[in-house]
């Protein structure tokens, strides 16, 4: 089957690099000359909005993916008529603007923090008067890795917070007081038989994702496929589909969904029965789901801005080294450790190994959750 991706980053790189076992070929589009997937299949480096290009990205295809949520909406309502795309637009659409997603979850019961859409200062003010402070500020849309988003403490820093976004519509959330962050992993076929993987739990340093774990029986587990299961059914979502959570006591609060692969899943390429990756293809070309069943238990250390040395990893036992063929720079994603081990003892031994390879910035990073406690 003829595979279009739109978006070349790593999230497509890693979808391609499932696919080829199964017979998959592969067209990647993306406006970045230097897309690390490209090498991967047939690329079209073109904008996503040459109308032309996407045409031709349609005929050479069977089915449209997408690897990031702020490809715009355009591109995959412009191909939607003429080909599958799974997902499909609408669950693009509402992943792309904060509020529309709050929105959507409270509208499915899925409890998620206080939030009020924010256009100007005046806005600002009146909403901040009803979440009270400390709370987040955050640009509505295009926002990734946490960028675009201010912690406002006191009301003498709502003008400094406004301004910085530069006047772009933004929502204010209440600044959650959560004991951990955690995701689900699901998978809707067309049939409409879901799956869903262990939940893995998250730790971000400066709004980026560094680790994730995951173990068996985790006790927020139902609670967290109910939430993920509801989206799935309302969005008609075909793939996989990733629901970020903050846990605070024994309740769970949605912070962000997102329409594809995700980072937190990462572990599923030598962790799970079947990767993340080969399971949104199975889902959007058809084929039936392969088990999410965890082996054992395992986790994903994020490699960001630099890449230790790549002798001393692998030297670790239980590692796997993913480089995605990007080229270094502050704060980037270049590649993950993928850790698979038989207990938590040994999971953790393995993790602080790893982390004494990593620059000072990253070690600090894994005991640490949220980064506004920095
Ligand atoms: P991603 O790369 O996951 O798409 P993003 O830029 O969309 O990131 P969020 O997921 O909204 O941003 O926020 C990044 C991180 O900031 C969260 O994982 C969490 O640690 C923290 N955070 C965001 N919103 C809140 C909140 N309302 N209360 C507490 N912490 C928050
Ligand atoms: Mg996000
Ligand atoms: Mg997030």
């Amino acid at each position: 089957m003829k595979i279009g991706i739109l978006g070349g980053g790593q999230l497509a790189r890693m979808l391609a690099l499932a696919g080829i076992p199964l017979g998959c070929e592969f067209s990647i589009f993306s406006p970045d000359r230097e897309a690390c997937a490209a090498p991967l299949g047939r690329f079209v480096c073109s904008d996503y909005r040459d109308e032309k290009a996407l045409m031709e990205l349609g005929a050479s295809s069977d089915v449209i993916a997408f690897e990031f949520e702020n490809i715009p909406v355009q591109a995959v309502a412009f191909l939607g008529p003429h080909l599958p795309v799974r997902p499909g637009a609408e669950a693009l659409r509402l992943a792309q603007d904060r509020v529309l997603e709050k929105t959507l979850f409270t509208e499915l019961g899925i409890p998620c923090a206080t939030f009020f859409p924010v256009d100007s200062l005046e806005d600002l003010h009146r909403a901040a008067a009803s979440t009270g402070l400390p709370a987040v500020l955050k640009a509505r849309r295009q926002g990734y890795d946490g960028r675009g988003q201010t912690l406002i403490r006191q009301s003498d820093e709502l003008a400094g917070a406004w301004q910085r976004l530069g006047g772009q519509p933004a929502i204010l959330e209440s600044l959650v007081d959560f004991d951990r962050e955690i995701s689900v992993i699901a998978v809707r076929a067309v049939s409409g038989e879901t799956a869903f993987y262990p939940l893995s739990e998250n730790t971000h340093h400066h709004g980026i994702l560094r680790l994730a774990v995951s173990q068996p029986h985790d006790p927020m587990q139902a609670q967290a496929e109910i939430y993920a299961r509801r989206l799935l059914d309302r969005l008609d979502y075909v793939g996989v589909l990733a629901l970020e959570l903050f846990q605070a006591g024994d309740h769970l609060l949605a912070n962000e969904y997102a329409p594809r692969v995700h980072n937190s899943g990462h572990w599923t390429m030598e962790g799970a029965a079947t990767s993340q990756f080969e399971n949104h293809l199975r889902a959007i070309m058809g084929l039936p789901l392969g088990s999410t069943a965890l082996r054992g238990v395992a986790a994903t250390m994020n490699l960001i801005g630099t890449v230790p040395d790549k002798a001393r990893i692998l030297g670790i036992p239980n590692t796997c080294l993913h480089l995605y063929g990007k080229a270094c720079k502050p704060g980037r994603k270049l590649g993950h450790v993928t850790v698979c081990a038989d207990s938590m003892k040994q999971l953790q031994q393995i993790l602080s190994d790893l982390s004494g390879l990593l620059s000072s910035e990253a070690v600090s990073a894994v005991a640490e959750t949220g980064h506004y406690q920095n």
